[in-house]
């Protein structure tokens, strides 16, 4: 049966576990996270499918069925598996993706490889996954293609499926022409993106980016913009902007530019926090750390996320206020997700240098300055962690959007506001009313932040954590998930889409 919705991502919806009775199909524990909201959208149409990759030795004979049918609380749909091979995925995924796309992305021209680039195996994947997709989908569906590794499937899509609305969305920054046009595939990457009924962004500068990098490279003309909604243009933080696109015209066709932020799951988080299991953890921790003050920084460990530049500054508050010894402790939570790449292992080794330098040089049998934890945290005691902490430091040099900040305000309570430090980089500053902003390239800015944080009075911080907490709230993934609904729908139906029962309530689990 074909489907009216197709998301179009890499990873599978699902952990797929190896028991004694065969494989079973585990559905994600945590409700919070891109893979679970993503799903939550299938259950919203007549009928809806997902596309992901599963490893395979030989494609044409993978040894597994590349079509199931998943029936769990989310609904009732398929889950289509295109067998690639590992040199396939580690092409595509590993070198292509993130030694290439991904430092330009996130503004690292020093850090981006060309050379190892097999082009034609990247588009041959991207094909793969166009053709996968085109067979899940009725002619009219809304197929939803998920960020760049998989940047050339609209084009491709549009020539399978050309009356289906076709959108695509960017988890991560965009750059303007001056970063994005260092890559030689360029031009087939944004004809591709200007074959879409809508291209997606968290915030207005990254479609800002996008609208010029387009007018950079195609006869592409801006055609409508908008105003920012105030809620999403904290003045002041360096990605900011007070006006986005709506809709670029290429070969006379028009193009959706949407602008519109991934949300935590606000109320999941906070009745986390707020149950009787996490709030006895966050009360032992709290009291495990008597009057020292806890400082929690979470990410992977990705140059990008600026985990270095953190430690170095916590060295320096250490060097500069020696009064603070014994009085503050650094956790900082370092998750290597791409273990086998040679640029994570770097900033693993430096870390991790840095952390025992910093123990060695300030520590004791009784306090030891650095918590450095590489094992990710389940999101539960992450969330004690949230509500213990004294404040959080989220420093990353560029981010998409960065959930963790989000998440640190909706799992703290209003009798222990806490306080956020929170990067000018992330996508998140342009929403979150509230933080410390904190330019994290300048040493001053860093150490001004840390100052200003520890002197905090808790009226301050009191106040600070409303405005932290409503903006968090504003944007949550109910908000997400409505204006993505209501995006489509609007798509649709300046296509003319017959299906006009598109998008049905999810139907009760
Ligand atoms: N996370 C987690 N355990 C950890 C570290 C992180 O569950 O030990 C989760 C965190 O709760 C958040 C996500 O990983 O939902 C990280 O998302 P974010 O947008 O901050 O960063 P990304 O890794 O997507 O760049």
């Amino acid at each position: 049966m074909k489907s009216d919705l197709v998301i179009v991502y890499h990873r599978q919806p699902y952990e797929e576990v190896e028991t004694p009775d065969g494989i079973v199909y585990r559905e994600n524990s945590s409700p919070n996270g891109i893979v679970p909201t993503l799903k939550g959208f299938l259950g919203r149409a007549n009928r809806g499918a997902w596309v992901a990759w599963k490893e395979a030795k030989d494609t044409s004979n993978p040894g597994f069925e590349p079509v199931i049918e998943i029936s769990d609380s989310f609904g009732t749909y398929d889950v289509s598996r295109l067998p690639l091979t590992r040199e396939q995925v580690s092409s595509f995924y590993h070198v292509t993706s993130k030694e290439a796309f991904w430092p330009i992305l996130h503004g690292f021209k020093e850090r981006y490889n060309y050379d190892p680039v097999d082009w034609p195996t990247f588009r041959s994947v991207n094909w793969a996954f166009a053709e996968a997709a085109a067979e899940q989908a009725t002619d009219d569906a809304v197929i939803w293609v998920h960020d760049y590794n998989l940047w050339l499937v609209p084009g491709y899509l549009r020539q399978l499926k050309p009356n289906a609305t076709i959108c695509f969305f960017h988890h991560t920054p965009f750059p303007g022409p001056d970063m994005f046009n260092v890559l030689p595939w360029r031009a087939e990457i944004v004809e591709s993106l200007l074959t879409c009924d809508s291209v997606g962004f968290h915030i207005p500068r990254y479609a800002q980016n996008f609208a010029a990098v387009a007018r950079s490279l195609t006869g592409a003309r801006l055609i409508e913009d908008a105003d920012a909604p105030l809620s999403l243009s904290t003045t002041g933080v360096a990605l900011n902007d007070r006006v986005m696109p709506l809709t670029l015209e290429h070969k006379g066709n028009p193009v959706a530019i949407h602008t519109s932020p991934v949300g935590v799951n606000y109320d999941y988080i906070q009745s986390l926090a707020r149950s009787p299991e996490i709030r006895a953890r966050t009360a032992q921790i709290r009291a495990e750390m008597g009057d020292c003050k806890l400082c929690l920084s979470v990410s992977r460990t990705d140059y990008t996320k600026g985990n270095i530049e953190q430690l170095e500054a916590f060295e320096r508050l250490l060097q500069r206020r020696p009064e603070m010894l014994g009085k503050v402790r650094l956790m900082l939570v370092s998750v290597g997700a791409n273990r086998n790449m040679t640029a994570y292992a770097e900033v693993q080794e430096r870390i991790e240098t840095l952390a025992g330098r910093i123990n060695g040089t300030y520590g004791s049998l009784e306090w030891q300055p650095v918590a450095l934890i590489s094992q990710a945290i389940p999101l539960a005691q992450l969330v004690a962690y949230y509500a213990a902490s004294d404040f959080a430091s989220i420093t990353p040099l560029a981010d998409g959007l960065n959930l963790v900040a989000s998440e640190f305000c909706a799992a703290r309570d209003p009798d222990h506001p806490g306080a956020l430090v929170l990067s000018e980089f992330a996508g998140c500053a342009v929403l979150l009313e509230g933080a410390i902003p904190v330019n994290p390239f300048s040493h001053a800015s860093m150490d001004a932040a840390l100052d200003q944080v520890l002197a905090m009075s808790s009226e301050e911080a009191a106040s600070r954590m409303q405005a932290l907490q409503r903006s968090a709230r504003t944007w949550d993934i109910g908000t997400w998930t409505r204006t993505e609904m209501a995006h489509f729908q609007k798509l649709r139906n300046a296509r003319g889409a017959t299906i006009s029962t598109f998008p049905t309530q999810r139907p009760a689990a």
